[in-house]
């Protein structure tokens, strides 16, 4: 078929039946069922009326039901629930294939299905939209796209289909929603050019039908189920011959494997090229189950422990262990500069208790530190603690004091709910100052949290859950504000 020829068919796709109509709308990911005030009630999916009685009327709004009719999942939509404008509730994606009953050609017609409620009506509108059309014919395919234009209506523009053109590439569908898509009306591929494209038992696409053209024999890898393998290894496969195992390269052996799940195609090709000495087929399925596709680890491992790659899967295939495991034992250890030359350090007798040991080891030394780093702090606490004592405060009913340790601060967070906690570092650091508000009436209870700058600035005050200041605490920030600037200008003058 010419372009010219290709060109003619433009508007003349064969025409959506009522019952075609009625299958694009099934295909909506979310049936409802629609009840009015008088207690009738539509199935969005089997389209049939349901009366008081006949389905479970104690369902609520947005709740999930049966259909009793057609025994599907259904959402319940009530009418006393008036939505505002239009609300577009789901949509479906969905290629349609056709015949003329004429020629051999395959049409497939592509829309986007949308389900929406508009205000102040009971039932949805279903509204079916062709974004794109494709026809089939022997060993060619064509892509037509939609011509738009703006009509004027009630003095509104909308964007109107006005008729189809020829697209000069191919390509996948788009759809304005971005998604995938799905296709049906199967039967109608039967009598087409695309007959035998087994399309049907791959859920493929649009390029997998024009890739099946050029490759028919992909037919026979299709029906073994290896339309994963063919997709992304297409170069890989001997097209000219006709035979599976012969087209993907491999004995029959490896063949059976791959169809049984054992092994992908690709992993099998991955595996056998890093490990060309393992000629045993179990032998190569296990390493692969147990290594995949981790080559940058096991190059790592192999440096690290100055050791043969077919050595290191054989260990974790004898310990029954994934890669990623050993390779977390071996960076434990070297963290602890580990000898690797020792070959029970390298290849333990039992990994898995030799990596439970080696954790605890790396957990103890992080308590240690940790430790270490608290002592740290709570010295230079205690050293600021002299300094800070002039930043407390008494005056009234209240009274601000420094926390005595970092502990402190964090458990004034935990009962005040808020996230003063995080501060005890800065605090412990002098990069800031946390104040504790109190009454002198319950001088132990946790009442306001403050945080006071280096350069003496009050930057919050929280109260239990983050509440803000009540006017009496106000009165009291604001004393103390004046207070804080009349020792810090001292300060100031001081050093000056
Ligand atoms: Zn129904």
């Amino acid at each position: 078929m010419t372009r010219k020829e290709a060109e003619s068919y433009t508007d003349n796709f064969p025409p959506l039946t009522a019952e075609l109509e009625r299958v694009l709308r099934k295909t909506l990911p979310m049936k409802y069922l629609i009840i009015d005030n008088d207690g009738t009630a539509y199935c969005t999916a089997c389209e049939e009326k349901l009366y008081p009685g006949e389905y479970d009327s104690s369902v609520k709004h947005r709740q999930t039901t049966f259909c009793t009719s057609c025994d599907e999942t259904v959402t319940a939509i009530y009418n006393y629930h008036s939505f505002r404008g239009s609300v577009v509730e789901c949509k479906s994606n969905v290629g349609v294939f056709l015949s003329d009953g004429k020629t051999d050609n395959l049409y497939i017609r592509f829309y986007m299905v949308t389900l929406f409620f508009n205000a102040r009506e009971i039932t949805p509108h279903i509204a079916l939209n062709e974004v794109q059309r494709y026809l089939f014919t022997a060993n060619q395919a064509f892509r037509y796209g939609p011509k738009y234009a703006w009509e004027s209506k009630n003095g509104y523009y909308t964007k109107v289909v006005t008729g189809w053109g020829l697209r000069t590439k191919f390509g996948e569908p788009v759809f304005p929603n971005y998604s995938g898509y799905s296709f049906v009306n199967f039967p109608a591929l039967k009598g087409t050019a695309c007959a035998h494209s087994a399309i049907s038992e791959n859920f493929g696409s649009i390029s997998y039908l024009k890739f099946w053209q050029a490759h028919k024999n992909v037919e026979a890898l299709i029906k073994c189920g290896l339309y994963g393998s063919v997709k992304y290894n297409e170069d890989m496969i001997d097209w000219a011959e006709t035979e599976p195992h012969k087209m993907l390269g491999v004995t029959k052996d490896v063949m059976r494997a791959i169809r049984k799940g054992q092994i992908g195609y690709r992993d099998y090709l991955r595996i056998k090229e890093e490990f060309p000495k393992i000629t045993n087929l179990d032998r190569l399925i296990e390493t692969n189950k147990h290594i995949g596709y981790s080559f940058g680890i096991l190059d790592s491992l192999k440096k690290k422990l100055k050791t043969d790659k077919y050595e290191i899967a054989k260990y974790i295939l004898k310990q029954n262990v994934n890669i990623s495991d050993y390779s977390d034992y071996v960076r434990i250890m070297q963290s602890f500069n580990a000898d690797f030359s020792d070959r029970q350090i390298c290849f333990p007798k039992n990994l898995k208790a030799a990596h439970d040991r080696a954790e605890a080891m790396r957990q103890a030394r992080e308590l240690e530190e940790k430790a270490k780093k608290n002592a740290k702090l709570a010295e230079q606490l205690n050293t600021l603690k002299l300094k800070r004592k002039i930043l407390e405060f008494s005056i009234g009913a209240y009274f601000i004091r420094q926390p005595d340790s970092t502990d402190e601060i964090v458990v004034e967070g935990q009962k005040l709910s808020h996230c003063v906690g995080g501060y005890a570092e800065r605090h412990a650091k002098g990069a800031l100052s946390i104040m504790f508000i109190r009454k002198k009436s319950e001088p132990d209870k946790p009442y306001y949290t403050m945080e006071v700058s280096a350069d003496g600035k009050i930057v919050q005050v929280r109260g239990k859950r983050n509440i803000a200041p009540n006017k009496e605490v106000e009165d009291l920030i604001k004393g103390y504000k004046a207070y804080l600037e009349k020792i810090f200008s001292d300060k100031r003058r001081k050093t000056a």
